[in-house]
């Protein structure tokens, strides 16, 4: 009996194949430059740390189910009320919360390709269906995405890999045409100095996700947050876990948020050196696309990404090398320091120089 036990056969058959999310390498020790993950190179706010103080007491109790110091913050930055908001451990929970509530076994969600890894990951979890179409050339949607008639649609806006972004008159025309709900993943968007949270009164499909992980620099506090309509917000509510977000996540990233003149000198910071990496990857001859993120998408004409890659890694620099097929590869390269995005360039010279 206890040899023949296997507790993969306990497991639902759509999940014992399942290869969970792989986010970019997090490597423990070593000294590397680290622009793989899209992380911002600089510390947080000194407030948003500083909110760890009596961090005693506030383990000691449960802490706010609903963060609703974190909701009337973030409403009065973005213009919406705090009951058109629900807050996640990270947005990667808001989505899959998301993908909870919309998702039986014979619905399907759709996107537009290349994106997001994880959105797969969740569906495959969920054991529901989807579609994906790819991006025109010129990083538009394609036209199948509006006939697609599904039960959820993913947008990020800005994109990850492209860092392309549509600003706010072309999503009010793409979120009219798509009858069914669609989400926006808002991951990058305080770097493109937009946000589609005030297009959430008008478009009563829309829902907007976001996060801490990047602008504010707090990838390992994991909190993020979503915006629609009161209605779907009630319904989020109802079937998340009642404690999702921790007590200290809360109090540090709603003084995060507070602290608006942190943010605008960090954008500030990290959007002159995307300019000073894009022109530097463009003139070692990458093709470069404009980015609208923290991070750039570029690839190179001999079609050595993932060389060019593993030489980088040898020299302590991890970017992040993405495969979506044929003639769709390429390095997304994070934004750094002007220190770490200096000797990117000079080693990127280096190797780029000895490529026939
Ligand atoms: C980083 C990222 C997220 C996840 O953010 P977390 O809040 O750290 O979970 C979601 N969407 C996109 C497109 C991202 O790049």
């Amino acid at each position: 009996m206890t040899k023949s036990f296997r507790w993969s056969d306990y497991v639902r058959p759509h999940l014992r194949e399942l290869q969970g999310y792989v986010p970019g390498e997090q490597p423990q020790g070593g000294k590397f430059i680290k622009l793989n993950t899209n992380e911002n190179p600089y510390p947080p706010s000194s407030a948003a740390v500083a909110a760890l103080k009596d961090v005693g007491e506030r383990l000691r109790k449960y802490p706010d189910p609903t963060a609703t110091a974190f909701r009337q913050v973030a409403a009065q930055v973005l213009g919406v009320s705090p009951e058109q908001i629900v807050c996640g451990n990270g947005s990667d929970e808001i989505l899959a919360m998301v993908v909870r509530l919309f998702l039986g076994p014979e619905d399907h969600a759709v996107w537009p390709s290349p994106t997001y890894l994880l959105y797969e990951t969740l569906i495959r979890l969920q054991g529901a269906r989807w579609q994906t179409f790819r991006y025109r050339p010129d990083w538009t949607l394609p036209e199948e995405l509006f006939r697609a008639n599904a039960k959820l649609t993913f947008i990020a806006n800005p994109n990850s890999p492209s860092g392309t972004c549509f600003d706010l008159n072309q999503l009010r025309g793409i979120i009219a045409r798509i009858p069914g709900p669609v989400l926006i993943d808002e991951a990058y968007a305080d770097f493109a100095g937009q946000s589609a949270a005030s297009l959430v009164r008008d478009c009563p499909n829309l829902m907007v996700s976001r996060t801490l992980s990047k602008s504010y620099a707090l990838a390992g506090l994991r909190f993020g947050y979503l915006v629609a309509h009161e209605d779907l917000i009630r319904h989020l509510h109802s079937t998340r876990d009642s404690y999702n977000c921790d007590a200290l996540s809360i109090a540090v990233a709603t003084a995060a948020m507070s602290d608006q003149a942190w943010l605008r000198d960090n954008l500030r910071r990290v959007l002159e050196q995307r300019h000073v990496l894009e022109r530097g990857l463009a003139e070692l001859g990458f093709s470069v696309q404009p980015s609208q993120a923290n991070f750039v998408w570029c690839r190179h004409p001999g079609g050595q990404a993932q060389s060019i890659y593993l030489a980088l890694k040898t020299r302590q620099i991890l970017v992040r090398y993405m495969n979506y097929g044929p003639d769709a590869e390429g390095l997304r390269i994070t934004v750094g320091t002007p220190a770490q995005n200096q000797v990117l360039l000079e080693q990127l010279h280096q190797i780029v120089k000895s490529i026939p």
